[in-house]
């Protein structure tokens, strides 16, 4: 038998593929990491495929179905390198590895995975997720956009927004009402195509970072899907949002990915610029500063790595998810912050990168369910007390 790699350190195998996906990122996507940010340019859809043909979009989904069936901790090495040198390079991975098609692996029927992973796997297609609405963000369960069956045909009716690659994505997961009872109990997912009849998006949101990803109201008008695009049914939001857990470690590796690469921009800033005549490294003040950097990006990275690896193939332990989420999401917007500072003047030019990573690293914590909610869960686990947000 294997013996299991410690957590915080990585087996030759893993040591490879981190070294692989880095030179990958340096080479072909650090350069622009400047330039399509300032565009809000769209990762091109070449590059995805470049990523699929190299087997990283599917480094976790199973071999059946064209993937690599590596445990999810390889897929969260892949998506910290890719997003060191721009989240958006690491985007299509977090979909494919971390994203709604877990949710059809892990929910769907034979079926539905032999039909909708392959063409995740091969860089055709990606699934974004579309949960949140106008009045239902981080009270994700009074989602109102509803689906009613009429014959053989799901219809679906209402808007939603904040969806990440909204108006780019091929496919989105929507969360949607399926029965008159109220919260969770009357919630499920279906899984609609981009150019779905009565499917029309807002205007691309400008957001403060998150560029390139897309972000647009998504308008239901009646849109009609083939029942069996149904993934869960009425009732399996608990189910649902327990593989969620998955995505809740890719969003903590994209924090992670954004403070570690801010920490090891501001390491090398602090021994080129001289002040006083002296690198300002030489500064004890300074050496604090990176010291705590140094400490908060080590400790995300043991949380993130710990509940990844209890996971496995699976789900992770939903408190450990959070844990890792609401650190290095807190981590990533500490850390970037710290970065300006070391720079100076020039951290707040978007030369040197470190103002956008602290953008980027906002948007990271506000996605998937916010630190606070998370600080809800982790209390609540570890109480092992339900408390009720609305009475
Ligand atoms: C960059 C980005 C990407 C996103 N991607 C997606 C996506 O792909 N798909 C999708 O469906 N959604 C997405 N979202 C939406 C995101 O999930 C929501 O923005 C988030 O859940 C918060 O909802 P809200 O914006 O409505 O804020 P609100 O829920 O209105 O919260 C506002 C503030 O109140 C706090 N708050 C709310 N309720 C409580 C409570 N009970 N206790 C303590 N504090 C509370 C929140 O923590 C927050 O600080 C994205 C958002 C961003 C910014």
């Amino acid at each position: 038998m294997q013996t299991p790699t410690p957590v915080g350190s990585l087996s030759s195998d893993q040591a490879d593929l981190k070294d692989m996906t880095r030179r990958l990122a340096l080479d072909r996507y650090a350069p622009h990491a400047q330039a399509w940010d300032r565009d809000y340019a769209h990762f091109p859809d070449e590059e995805r495929q470049v990523l699929a043909d190299l087997d990283l979009l599917g480094i976790a989904l199973p071999e059946e179905y064209g993937g690599s069936g590596r445990p999810l901790v390889d897929a969260l090495i892949v998506i910290e390198e890719l997003a060191k040198a721009t989240p958006l390079a690491a985007f299509p991975v977090f979909e494919a590895a971390t994203g709604p098609a877990r949710v059809i692996e892990l929910c769907g029927t034979e079926e539905q995975k032999a039909e909708h992973l392959p063409p995740v796997v091969q860089g055709r297609k990606t699934i974004a997720v579309a949960i949140s609405e106008p009045d239902a963000g981080s009270a994700a369960t009074d989602a109102t956009v509803r689906g009613r069956v009429e014959g053989d045909e799901l219809v679906i009716s209402g808007t939603k927004r904040w969806c990440s690659g909204a108006g780019y994505a091929e496919q989105y997961l929507v969360y949607l009402r399926l029965g008159p009872e109220k919260g969770a109990a009357g919630l499920g997912a279906v899984l609609v195509d981009r150019d779905a009849e009565q499917l029309s998006f807002g205007e691309q949101e400008h957001l403060m970072g998150h560029r390139g990803v897309g972000s647009a109201d998504m308008f239901f008008d009646d849109v009609r899907v083939p029942i069996e695009r149904l993934i869960i049914p009425q009732g399996g939001f608990k189910h649902l949002f327990s593989v969620f857990s998955i995505e809740r470690l890719g969003n903590a590796t994209m924090s992670l990915a954004l403070a570690q690469a801010a920490l090891d921009r501001s390491a090398r800033y602090v021994q080129e610029r001289k002040q006083f005549g002296r690198a300002i490294a030489e500064f004890q003040m300074v050496q604090g500063t990176l010291a705590d950097m140094i400490m908060q990006v080590d400790a995300a990275r043991l949380l993130v790595h710990r509940a990844a690896t209890n996971a496995g193939h699976g789900v992770p332990i939903p408190r450990e998810a959070s844990i890792a989420k609401c650190f290095s999401n807190e981590t990533a917007k500490r850390v970037t912050d710290m970065a300006i500072q070391l720079h100076g003047g020039y951290g707040y030019s978007a030369e040197y990168d470190v103002e956008r990573m602290h953008r980027d690293a906002h948007g990271w914590a506000l996605a998937g369910g916010t630190p606070n909610m998370q600080r809800i869960r982790i209390a609540s686990d570890y109480l092992e007390r339900r408390f009720d947000q609305r009475s």
